[in-house]
């Protein structure tokens, strides 16, 4: 029905696909107004059958998800959902007939007959144990609905990172894809259970008015139509302002993102530093504020808008209820009914309209819900490519790496990172990547981990294109330190051991590999040794140096004992001259037999690779031994003799 024309959903494969090929350079900002394009159809489709159906276009996925999360809990709330639908009508019956048995215990005299006050009795015990029996049943309902929510909260949590694990680093660069992920984590996880109970909500409520409705015919069929029809200017209101509310959230995705982020900023230690010196703070809590006043101004005006015109039609029903009470009055007076009835009559008519109008604010829910939902969907199914290939092995093992015409745009991105790339690395060969800030040289490490796809171009190992190579077999070959490296707050061994996941938190391991990156010096001196807590978050975490954590990082490359490609991307940067260099010849002589890569703007580590490849704004201009370069006299020899004569 309402699949193809979705909340939102519209805009969705153009978000994605511009991500990915290019077309959604404008950021955050162009995110923010295409995706509120598409709801704008959304909205105005809140309006037709269409969308009125649309309500449940996610409720069947809703239910499937509470069904698996609970089946017994799901069936329990479905059955006491019917219970509490049917017995309000019960209690009216039985009211009227308690009114009806006192009238005529009346009529026929006080020593008429012990029989009539005992059956009165009887009745007024009925509808006790009717009372009782609702109030069970709505118990019930909040126990199994508190029991669900836990459980059903957790799993979309779990559901949200497991896919996250799944997504791409391109993913997490992407702005579009950053509002989605976070407006799925803020809201969708408590809109399942929500629409689910609406549903129920509005089942229980549509028994009731099925059971009241039928009492009402016995009356008049035009009393049921006066109910229902008075419900409905309510109900356009409500799918209309549920339409604007979930507008305003998504519209508003980035500057909440940015409030997060500012609060982030002014209330982390990794921040305070600077925050602090700089005097930042004050200005930074400014933009909080004015991000609040404006959002509040859209806010004020929709929730006016909304109570007024609720007010407004509320007063529909109400007149509707006082016209029906005389109808019914004046029945009674020309005593077409009898008094009992009136008064299950009234109970009926005033109840009646009570379901109707909790059946309308449901069916408002569940249409918010659902347009909640459709993010949280929209998140989960975020195209991921399918795992490339599966080769385990290359047909040339002794061939190693090779990079062929290798060129690369970031997505988004008009000029090239990296173009006419041409390299080839044997097993046991070291190459080191010089060139300036923005040269390229992260980016080539980026398509060799295949983090990213080459644009064009390609990049074999052991004679195997790249792409072609099975996740898992690739991952285990290639080790790499990144400059920007995680330091991760917990155990400083398992620190370490985040190197090698399967010996994540084997500790002769964690000590051989500190070893080797000379971490294990000061790792000796802390409280609780290997196993002292890192980072400030939690109780007796230790903050480390710069150097202590590039050491760290080191001997988390030294963990990857199996690896056979092992890349360096500055990690050392923080460690003086000397002491890279001898952290870079000891990795060498344990590199045996492996390939090596380097990136590092210290020439005295440099000229130790047997190859040196110098990067200029994304193209290789210089490749060879430090020698040959050096013979060469070009851009290298002149960026070393300069080194060089500093350090004299
Ligand atoms: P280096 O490591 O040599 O300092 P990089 O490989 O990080 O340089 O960057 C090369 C170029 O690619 C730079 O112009 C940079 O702005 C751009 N770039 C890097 N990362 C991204 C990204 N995630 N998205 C878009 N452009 C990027």
């Amino acid at each position: 029905m309402a699949g193809s024309g979705g909340a939102g959903v519209p805009g969705t494969p153009g978000v994605g696909s511009g991500g990915a090929g290019g077309g959604g350079s404008g950021g955050s900002g162009s995110g923010g107004v295409g995706s509120s394009g598409g709801d704008g159809a959304a909205a105005g489709e809140g309006l037709t059958i269409r969308g009125f159906f649309g309500v449940f276009r996610y409720s069947h996925r809703a239910i499937q998800l509470v069904w698996s999360t609970s089946p017994v809990l799901t069936v329990s709330l479905g059955l006491l959902t019917i219970v509490a639908g049917v017995l309000p009508a019960g209690i009216a019956y039985v009211g009227s007939l308690i009114v009806d048995a006192v009238v005529g215990a009346m009529r026929a005299g006080v020593g008429a007959g012990a029989d009539s006050p005992a059956r009165v009795v009887e009745l007024v015990i009925l509808e006790g144990v009717l009372v009782a029996a609702v109030a069970a049943a709505q118990r019930g309902i909040s126990l199994c609905q508190s029991l669900l929510r836990a459980q059903l909260g957790q799993r979309v949590n779990v559901m949200i990172l497991e896919k996250a694990l799944t997504l791409e680093l391109q993913h997490f660069e992407d702005s579009e894809f950053y509002d989605k992920l976070t407006r799925a984590r803020r809201e969708a996880s408590s809109r399942p259970l929500s629409l689910i109970m609406r549903t129920f909500g509005l089942g229980q409520n549509g028994i009731s008015l099925i059971s009241y409705g039928a009492l009402l015919a016995h009356f008049s069929p035009w009393a049921v139509a006066v109910l229902l029809l008075a419900g409905l200017p309510a109900f356009i209101a409500e799918a209309k302002f549920s339409g604007d509310a979930f507008r305003l959230f998504r519209w508003r995705s980035p500057e909440t993102r940015m409030q997060i982020y500012l609060e982030t900023v002014i209330g982390r230690e990794d921040y305070a530093k600077e925050v602090k010196l700089y005097g930042l703070g004050p200005r930074l809590l400014d933009r909080y504020r004015d991000i609040f006043r404006r959002l509040y101004k859209e806010d004020r005006a929709l929730t006016i808008r909304r109570d007024a015109w609720g007010f407004g039609l509320g007063l529909v029903a109400t007149l509707a209820l006082y016209g029906a009470y005389a109808w019914i009055a004046v029945s009674t007076v020309r005593s077409l009914i009898t008094l009992g009835q009136m008064t299950m009559y009234l109970a009926l008519f005033r109840q009646g309209q009570s379901a109707v109008s909790a059946m309308l604010s449901s069916v408002g829910g569940m249409y918010e819900d659902n347009l909640y939902l459709s993010t949280l969907y929209e998140y989960l199914e975020t195209e991921v490519p399918e795992p490339a290939g599966n080769a385990k092995y290359g047909p040339h093992p002794e061939d190693g790496i090779r990079f062929e015409d290798v060129g690369f745009k970031y997505p988004g991105s008009e000029q090239a990172a990296l173009e006419h790339i041409n390299l080839h690395l044997r097993p046991g060969e070291s190459l080191a990547l010089v060139g300036e800030n923005g040269s390229g040289k992260t980016t080539l490490i980026k398509l060799l981990t295949r983090l990213y796809q080459p644009t064009s171009g390609r990049i074999l190992l052991d004679g195997q294109n790249l792409a072609e190579w099975d996740e898992t077999a690739l991952r285990q070959r290639v080790g790499v330190i990144f400059q920007d490296f995680a330091r991760y707050q917990m155990l400083v061994g398992e620190n370490v051991g985040a190197g090698d996941e399967q010996f994540f938190e084997d500790e002769p391991r964690w000590r051989e590999a500190a070893e080797k990156g000379r971490a294990s010096e000061f790792i000796e001196t802390l409280p609780s040794g290997y196993k002292t807590q890192l980072g400030k978050w939690f109780k007796d975490g230790r903050e480390l140096s710069g150097g202590q954590w590039q050491k760290i990082a080191l001997s988390r490359a030294f963990m990857r004992t199996r690896a056979d490609v092992l890349v360096l991307d500055e990690p050392t940067a923080a460690m003086d001259a000397q002491a890279e260099a001898e952290v870079f010849e000891h990795f060498r002589q344990l590199a045996k037999g492996r390939i090596t890569i380097l990136i590092s703007h210290r020439f005295s580590t440099v000229r130790m690779a047997d190859r040196i490849a110098v990067l200029d704004h994304g193209r290789m201009v210089e490749y060879g031994s430090h020698e040959e370069l050096m013979r060469l006299e070009g851009r290298y020899a002149h960026l070393f003799t300069l080194q060089a004569r500093g350090y004299r």
